[in-house]
C-alpha cells in the first residue's frame, strides 16, 4: 500500500510539531534534598510526606 496523496514538508514538519520529548520534572526531597519525582518516594529515604515515610534497602 502506497499513501495517496504526498504529504507536503511543511504537513510533515507542522505533524512531527509535536513530537518533541519534554524534560523529566524533578524536584529537591525536603528531607536529603536529593532529587525525586513529584508526588513520588525518595529513592534514597522513602520520604512521601510528613506522615508517611517508606522503607528503603539499606543505605551506604
Ligand atoms: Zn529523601
Amino acid at each position: 500500500m502506497l499513501p495517496v496523496t504526498k504529504k507536503s514538508k511543511m504537513r510533515k514538519r507542522t505533524r512531527r510539531s509535536h513530537h518533541a520529548l519534554k524534560p523529566v520534572h524533578l524536584i529537591a526531597c525536603p528531607q536529603c534534598s536529593q532529587a525525586r519525582l513529584p508526588h513520588g518516594a525518595c529513592p534514597n529515604c522513602g520520604y512521601v510526606n510528613t506522615h508517611t515515610k517508606l522503607k528503603v534497602s539499606a543505605e551506604e
